[in-house]
């Protein structure tokens, strides 16, 4: 081989590797560049979701702390004791609606049936019961609270449960249907809850509604006696805004 021969092939050598060089160069920085735009897009990102966390925060005024509501004097406080049948003690972050009931035991006073509710945790049989309720209302028009208003009661159904607040009412007799006392305490404590929960009579639905039972038998069994009650804690709820 001849000297220029040689030195033009050293040349050539040279430009490959100076070729290589310059690729390896720029995919480095292609690399580089990938990983700061990466990067910016996480932080971005994150910033975005922090900055409207906390506008969720500032601006939903429709957002309760369930465990900061005062219950009112005229509501008497005889709280179950937890137990797996009748007071799980599972919190709720949220309340979608007010489900009413009827006891379906004519003549039981709110007393009574709170005892049954608390006597759930001693049962012993095969087939075990799970019932409760957050307030009874009584024939003489006592309203009694079992269950802390943050806390799951077993009264409706398995999805309803976990975000309704229940009432049951006691009846006189077998048609269900309320005396002038059950009723007025009734109307009270569901416009008094609508009030204090951010609803309003549009969330205030029947047993019936959300399973289709027989509950509460009244006011299932005569459809212009519920729009009437909930006209009537519409009223009420306006007088207490
Ligand atoms: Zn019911």
């Amino acid at each position: 081989m001849n000297q220029r021969r040689k030195e033009s092939l050293d040349e050539l050598e040279r430009r490959r590797h100076a070729r290589i060089r310059r690729k390896k160069g720029r995919e480095k920085k292609k690399k580089k560049r990938a990983l700061y735009i990466g990067s910016a897009i996480l932080f971005l990102t994150a910033v975005l979701a922090g900055v409207l966390w906390l506008m969720g925060l500032l601006f939903d005024r429709n957002y309760i702390y369930l465990k900061e509501i005062q219950m009112p004097e005229w509501i008497e406080e005889d709280f179950l004791q937890i137990n797996p049948y009748s007071r799980p003690g599972a919190e709720m972050n949220k309340i979608n609606e007010i489900v009413i009931h009827y006891v379906a035991n004519p003549g039981t006073t709110a007393k009574q049936n709170m005892n049954y509710f608390n006597n759930l945790k001693d049962q012993t049989g095969i087939k075990k019961i799970s019932a409760s309720s957050h307030f009874i209302i009584g024939l003489e028009g006592e309203i009694l609270q079992a269950i802390p208003v943050y806390e799951v009661a077993y009264s409706t159904s398995k999805e309803k449960n976990t975000n309704t607040v229940s009432i049951e009412c006691c009846h006189p007799d077998e048609t269900g249907k309320f005396n002038d006392e059950t009723y007025d305490s009734l109307v009270k404590l569901t416009a008094w809850l609508c009030n204090n929960l951010g609803l309003t009579e549009k969330d205030v639905i029947r047993h019936y509604d959300a399973t289709g039972k027989d509950c509460p038998r009244y006011f299932v069994s005569h459809e212009d006696e519920w729009k009437q009650f909930l006209k009537d804690v519409k009223t009420v709820r306006k007088q207490g805004d």
